[in-house]
């Protein structure tokens, strides 16, 4: 069973859950809950500012951030990160005791801590072929069903940047009649299929 990211690198797809045997993308409702719930999330936090450039620059200089391009961790406590910033994300991961609490509530607030403090990984460290072998290395999480039961995954507290949220205003707009999870098709995911290499 071939394994696809999504749009972001980081979380990977296992391509019997999205796809049908012809190639095409499965219904949504037919694709089991946590990859669901990874797919409909992805299409929430994609076109975001990386979590540590925000925490640098803020606000006020949210254009000097640079879009997440990897995603780790879990739907709705998921640590969004760029290519310059993953080797500091993965130090805290392995080095800094970030894969102990992996699969916790806390595990972002952890990560964003630690690098607010000023935490990063030493000169040098994960070069490429280590950084892109690193998704696999994630341990097995517990059921995120069980942790977000009732949350909104559609709900994100992260800014977008300006121009992209012009955009979503635009196509909430266009989505006006057709509101309500029952209505959710993978028609309305611009996704990119990334297969890895
Ligand atoms: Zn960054």
């Amino acid at each position: 069973m071939g394994k696809v990211s999504i749009g972001l690198r980081g979380w990977r797809f296992d391509e019997d859950d999205l796809f049908t045997e012809a190639g095409g993308w499965k219904p949504l409702e037919e694709i089991p809950k946590d990859p669901r719930h990874r797919l409909v999330r992805l299409q929430v936090v994609m076109n975001k500012p990386c979590d540590a450039c925000y925490l640098v620059h803020g606000d006020e200089e949210i254009q000097r951030c640079r879009p997440a391009s990897i995603v780790y961790g879990e739907p709705l406590d998921e640590v969004l990160l760029c290519d310059e910033h993953e080797a500091d994300f993965l130090f805290w991961f392995r080095e800094r005791g970030g894969a102990s609490i992996a699969g916790e509530e806390t595990f972002r607030d952890a990560f964003h801590e630690w690098f607010d403090d000023g935490g990063r990984a030493p000169d040098g460290y994960g070069g490429m072929e280590h950084v892109e072998e690193a998704p696999e290395d994630l341990p097995d999480l517990r059921d995120p069903e069980d942790l977000y039961e009732g949350e909104d995954l559609l709900v994100d507290e992260r800014p977008d940047f300006e121009e992209d949220a012009a955009e979503d205003d635009a196509a909430d707009a266009d989505d006006a009649d057709d509101e309500g999870e029952d209505d959710l098709s993978v028609d309305d995911l611009d996704l990119d299929r990334e297969y890895p290499t």
